[in-house]
């Protein structure tokens, strides 16, 4: 069965996007640690980072790299956090998270933003990335 986010690549379950190029897609986690975290997946669903094929995987790290440098132009924070963890969604994604303390990356700490708040954040992150 298709998880989760190859409906979202798919366009069968909505997601606030940030990035696409052929073979990569960024959006926003919908339960974000911070006010612009990013997911950054390959359109390929593979379930553990290290089982990617090592295109893919340097491909993943290419575009991930792409998102956090305007990320942390549209959102101020002190760095852009990166993290792959992976025991909810069993296809691969970095998450990429604006940090200002360390709770930021604990994923106890939460934020949430109403559904316009979520555009604009986007918005302000894809408006980086032109
Ligand atoms: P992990 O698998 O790394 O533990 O976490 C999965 C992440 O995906 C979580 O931060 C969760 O909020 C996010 N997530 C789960 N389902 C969805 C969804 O349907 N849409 C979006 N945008 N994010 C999701």
């Amino acid at each position: 069965m298709a998880s989760i986010f190859t409906k979202i690549i798919n366009g069968e379950i909505p997601s606030y996007k940030v990035a696409e190029t052929d073979d990569f897609y960024a959006f926003l986690d919908i339960n974000p640690n911070a006010k612009g975290h990013t997911l950054c997946i390959p359109k390929k669903e593979v379930n553990r980072l290290f089982d990617l094929d090592k295109e893919t995987y340097d491909g993943l790290m290419e575009f991930s790299r792409t998102v956090a440098l305007g990320l942390r132009e549209a959102i101020p924070c002190k760095r852009v956090g990166m993290s792959v963890i992976g025991l909810e969604v069993p296809h691969v994604h970095v998450h990429l998270i604006p940090l200002n303390h360390m709770g930021e990356m604990t994923f106890q700490e939460k934020v949430s933003l109403s559904p316009e708040e979520f555009e604009a954040t986007a918005a302000a992150i894809r408006a980086q990335l032109k």
